[in-house]
């Protein structure tokens, strides 16, 4: 079955009632015919029907062997650190996702659980950053904001050849542009509140792994610590999942038309998209992704934070919000937002300036979102000609 027919019909028809649409299972326990039997069913925090249809959804679009729903991206990523015993390290991406680092280094390090951030971009610093103690790689590619990319199978030879996991944070490319356990990871993580979810509605996380046997323990550790994503949630990111490749190409082609028209505006110091030629990573994005992305970020020849929320406060469709993956554009200046927590220092050291603007292009028509840019951009020129005068 190829992909596009897979995210409709591997979704089942209800074997009880024929009901075309998946349903919603809202039930905690399930009745017995005797002690102990039962139809497979036993308590809803361990199995429920509705969150069954998700996760064998997305072990098949990721290729692995299964799926397992969380109540958020974050506590996927939770569940599978949790595969990990006190003295053992990570080497993760140096720019990862904030919370993963907030929750690596504020939760797990005094666990004595030792976290090294290295710039995976290069393979080489992830062999040299490896000990006898590295049980874990973690990466994401595209990544958040700079939308670097790391060669994944490289890295994953790497991993095999010291036996250590990689896990692959697939959130920003989704499996319908990049699948990484095609590519040697071991385990894949979503939050699936962005592409895979689809319409900013919800909030969820799913872990797709490669053996049977990491899957046990993955389904292990999702009943023993129980975040488990609810029915409803599932189903909405079911629904979310069938227009995936359409929305997920059509995100790119967005994405590719502002950040062509974002190369040409003078304001404008960098533009990070990696379907741009000049990224630095575009040959491997090229070659382990389908589509390149829905996600851009630029920042000013003024690195000036008050020009910057001018523009990210004026844009008509695109919305100021966290977040990304939704129908609808949003922006976001992350040195105010998603990073205000990170140092200044560090926060430039990665490229996040206080002029760094992040869009998540939505599924509007290309032309009317670079024309809304092109307003703010006006009344940019305006505030920085009013600012060289005083
Ligand atoms: C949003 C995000 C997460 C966290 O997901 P939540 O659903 O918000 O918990 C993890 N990784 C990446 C790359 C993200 O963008």
């Amino acid at each position: 079955m190829k992909d596009q027919t897979k995210l409709i019909h591997q979704i089942p028809v209800d074997p009880l009632t024929g009901s075309i649409a998946v349903p919603i299972y809202q039930t905690s326990t399930y009745v017995q015919d005797a002690p102990g039997i039962h139809k497979g069913y036993d308590y809803a925090r361990s199995n429920n029907p509705t969150r069954k249809v998700l996760e064998d959804l997305i072990a098949s679009l990721e290729n692995g062997t299964s799926g397992y729903a969380f109540a958020s991206g974050l506590a996927a990523i939770d569940a599978v650190v949790k595969l990990l015993e006190t003295g053992d390290e990570i080497i993760a991406v140096d720019d990862i996702y904030g919370g993963a680092f907030r929750l690596f280094t504020h939760i797990y390090q005094k666990f004595g659980i030792h976290i090294k951030y290295v710039d995976t971009t290069n393979a080489d610093h992830v062999a040299e950053a490896i000990t006898s103690k590295t049980k874990l790689i973690w990466i994401e590619s595209p990544t958040n904001p700079t939308l670097k990319i790391s060669d994944i199978a490289t890295i994953a030879k790497i991993a095999k050849a010291n036996n250590c996991l990689l896990c692959v944070d697939n959130t920003f490319a989704s499996p319908a542009a990049q699948k990484p356990i095609e590519l040697g990871a071991d385990i894949v993580v979503h939050s699936g509140t962005k592409y895979l979810g689809g319409h900013s509605d919800l909030i969820a996380g799913l872990v797709v792994t490669k053996t049977v046997e990491l899957a046990e323990k993955i389904k292990f550790i999702q009943n023993a610590s129980g975040a488990i994503l609810a029915p409803f949630d599932s189903w909405l990111v079911i629904r979310g999942i069938e227009t995936l490749n359409l929305r997920v190409k059509q995100h790119a082609e967005n994405a590719q038309q502002v950040a062509e028209f974002l190369t040409t505006v003078d304001l404008i110091q960098h533009v990070y998209y990696p379907g741009l030629k000049s990224h630095p990573n575009h040959e491997i994005a090229k070659k382990q992704q389908k589509y390149l992305g829905g996600v851009i970020s630029f920042d000013l020849k003024v690195d000036d934070k008050e020009v910057a929320s001018l523009i990210v406060s004026n844009t008509k469709y695109f919305k100021l919000a966290e977040s990304l993956g939704g129908v609808k554009s949003l922006c976001c200046l992350p040195c105010e937002m998603t990073h205000k927590s990170v140092p200044r220092e560090k926060r430039y050291a990665a490229g996040v300036t206080d002029s760094l603007i992040r869009l998540s292009v939505g599924l509007e028509d290309a032309e009317d979102l670079i024309d809304d840019l092109k307003t703010v951009f006006a009344l940019a020129k305006e505030k920085i000609n009013q600012l060289e005068r005083v």
